[in-house]
């Protein structure tokens, strides 16, 4: 809920932002990831963030086992929920810290521990990234609309008390951190139709996306039209599609009328504008 009121606080200054959370175990206090990507353009990328530029930890304990600068960019900034100063948070390396007791501000505002509307609060004050107003905005539409009016002005408070609060300055880190192991897609984890390799199904078929003999082609309404001039071969249409219909040539893509069903997620996806719906 914290990445989605940022995301609608940035939205609501003009800005585009995408925002999602990434949940391990099912489990109540097990850790969490959310993300938040904010820009003046419309974001394309939807996968996680790998070198952020801020990182937020709500819970001082994740310091323990998680290497929570691993991608920081150089210059980027660190936003802890402490009670210490900024200086006497060890993260493992020399950064830009900012602390603030969420954890209180959240008992004495909500009258219970959820620090993820205090800490947007202390976000805006130590990054100016967005103004607080936009933050109470985001948190009253969030908040508000998943946990009522009343809820969403006491989250707005909560962080208006923190962002008050924050302290801002820099930590010289001297913990050794392992770094994670890092994770990139396998074929298994594309769209299934990105696939690309030749996949058997009960009739013995192999084909791209479902099977051979399924010509999703039938399917179409509108179809893409290419423009191979404004393309910059990103691969960003050939990764969404998913009935795994583009194919990736020298210097061009190649697409597969008898299977492209018309879906226009190609279109959608393409950030050059280099791909048209038309009937
Ligand atoms: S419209 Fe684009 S994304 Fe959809 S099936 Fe056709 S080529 Fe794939
Ligand atoms: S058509 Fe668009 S999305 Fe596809 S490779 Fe070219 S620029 Fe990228």
């Amino acid at each position: 809920m914290a990445a989605q009121a940022l995301a609608s606080s940035a939205h609501s200054e003009g800005g585009y932002a995408t925002a999602f959370p990434f949940f391990g175990a099912e489990r109540r206090g097990a850790p969490v990831l959310a993300f938040t990507r904010i820009d003046e353009k419309r974001v394309y990328r939807k996968t996680q963030v790998y070198e952020p530029d801020y990182v937020v930890v709500l819970d001082e304990s994740l310091l323990d086992t998680v290497n929570v600068v691993e991608g920081l960019k150089e210059g980027g900034m660190v936003l802890v929920n402490s009670s210490k100063q900024p200086a006497e948070v060890d993260v493992g390396i020399d950064v830009k810290m900012a602390t603030v007791d969420a954890t209180s501000v959240a008992l004495e505002v909500l009258k219970q521990p959820a620090t993820n509307s205090s800490i947007l609060g202390a976000l805006s004050k130590a990054t100016g990234l967005v103004s607080i107003e936009s933050i109470e905005k985001g948190i009253l539409q969030v908040f508000g609309d998943r946990l009522g009016p009343k809820i969403g002005e006491k989250n707005a408070k909560a962080a208006r008390v923190a962002y008050d609060r924050t302290l801002v300055g820099e930590s010289h880190g001297k913990r050794e951190l392992k770094s994670a192991e890092k994770w990139l897609p396998d074929v298994k984890e594309l769209p299934i139709g990105v696939a690309g390799v030749p996949m058997s199904t009960s009739a013995g078929a192999v084909g791209p996306g479902s099977f051979v003999e399924n010509k999703t082609g039938t399917w179409k309404v509108f179809r893409p039209e290419y423009d191979t001039e404004k393309c910059t071969m990103c691969n960003f249409c050939w990764f969404y599609c998913p009935e795994g219909c583009i194919y990736r040539k020298e210097d061009h893509m190649d697409f597969d009328m008898d299977y492209c069903k018309g879906c226009g997620i190609c279109a959608n996806e393409c950030p050059a504008d280099a791909i048209r719906m038309v009937r």
